[in-house]
């Protein structure tokens, strides 16, 4: 990726090296920007509303609209409304602070997808309102609570910030098999799809439903919303490539990063084996079938993952 010269956010907050800071913000205050938009078209509005209803109807009626095999066990759903996407790492690292360039690359992504979105929104008629980033080393505190780096990346939903120590890079590249700054830059991507979810309420929705489910079921549902996510980071890569600054070979690196992350790939690494009930990321080819599908329309009526098939 072309990343170096331009624009950096803001919004990265390093508190690498601190050992965990005191997150702000309450969990359950979450404005919906929903509304103003109208037309014929499938509208990020009318989308956002199908998703939250789809969300709804399957939380109160338990019912799967598509019939996933069922299953009992798995792993325990993430506490305290926090989306992690630690892919099951057990060491997250030494807490080596990253390089100023590691932070100036997260800055630069993280700008990057604060202009995409905004405009995204603004054709909806919708105001975009960028995350936080915080880079930590470690162990930190969120309004989500405790989380050690072993968790990998994750949003928290409650104070609107990704979390994200900057040694998953070089887990993804060692560990996982995952190198390249796009693949990166995917991870990243994902996360403030996360963001884009909690804007539009199918987060809060998702939190709020996964306490009155089973596990199973929880995973399912889970899987859906990390799709969609994977699909938001396409479609933020779709304004990317448009934009000219993807080299050859970044949508591999980021291709490559969702199949290796993908649960059944990554099972299978970990443990030698894969339990399919407790997939909650969803499998390798589910995770690139998503993200090359946000990435080729470059439009949010293509990631509606609650309502076609997955
Ligand atoms: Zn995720």
């Amino acid at each position: 990726m072309l990343w170096k010269g331009r624009r950096q956010s803001d919004n990265v907050e390093d508190q690498r090296g601190q050992g965990g800071g005191l997150g702000g913000g309450s969990p359950g205050q979450f404005r919906i920007p929903i509304g103003g938009s109208s037309g014929g078209r499938m509208s990020l509005s009318s989308i956002i509303i199908l998703g939250v209803i789809a969300l709804i109807a399957w939380g109160v009626f338990g019912i799967n609209p598509l019939q996933i095999l069922n299953g009992g066990g798995g792993l325990m759903p993430g506490g305290g409304g926090q989306i992690t996407d630690n892919s099951g790492s057990q060491d997250g690292g030494t807490g080596a602070p990253a390089s100023d360039e590691m932070k100036q690359f997260v800055s630069t992504v993280l700008a990057e997808t604060e202009d995409t979105w905004t405009g995204i929104f603004q054709s909806e008629g919708l105001t975009y309102e960028n995350p936080k980033l915080v880079l930590f080393s470690g162990q930190i505190r969120s309004a989500c609570g405790f989380a050690s780096s072993a968790a990998g990346p994750f949003y928290c939903p409650g104070d609107r910030k990704a979390y994200l120590d900057t040694t998953f890079f070089q887990q993804l590249d060692q560990q996982f098999g995952a190198s390249g700054d796009f693949a990166q830059a995917y991870v990243i991507a994902h996360e403030v799809g996360h963001h884009v979810q909690n804007l539009t309420g199918v987060l809060p929705k998702f939190n709020q439903m996964r306490q009155q489910m089973g596990e199973a079921e929880s995973n399912q549902m889970s899987v859906r919303v990390e799709l969609q996510a994977d699909c938001f980071a396409g479609v933020w890569a779709h304004f990317t490539a448009q934009k000219g600054i993807l080299e050859q070979g970044d949508m591999e690196e980021a291709l490559n990063a969702a199949k290796q992350i993908g649960d059944d790939t990554m099972q299978k690494k970990m443990q030698g084996y894969v339990v399919p009930e407790s997939f909650n990321h969803g499998t390798s080819q589910q995770r690139q079938t998503w993200l090359v599908r946000g990435y080729k329309s470059g439009k949010l009526s293509d990631c509606d993952t609650f309502n076609n098939p997955i």
